[in-house]
C-alpha cells in the first residue's frame, strides 16, 4: 500500500483564540463563551464594560428613586 501522508497532521487543526480577559488560549469550536475561555472571563469582561458604562454618566450623587 502506498501510505503517503496527505498532510503533516492527520488530526483537524484546532482553532484557538486568545481570551481577551485572561489571555489564555480558548478553543473556538464548540465554545459557547468564545472568544472567552470560560463563563467567568465572559462575565468579567461584561462587568468591566458595564462598570465603565455606569461610571461615565455618574454625575448625579445620591440618586434615590
Ligand atoms: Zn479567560
Amino acid at each position: 500500500m502506498d501510505g503517503s501522508p496527505s498532510s503533516a497532521s492527520g488530526e483537524r487543526t484546532k482553532i484557538t483564540v486568545t481570551c481577551p480577559t485572561c489571555g489564555a488560549a480558548a478553543p473556538w469550536r464548540l465554545n459557547p463563551h468564545r472568544p472567552f475561555c470560560s463563563l467567568t472571563c465572559r462575565l468579567v469582561d461584561l462587568g468591566v464594560w458595564l462598570d465603565e458604562g455606569y461610571r461615565i454618566p455618574a454625575d448625579e450623587r445620591g440618586y434615590v428613586p
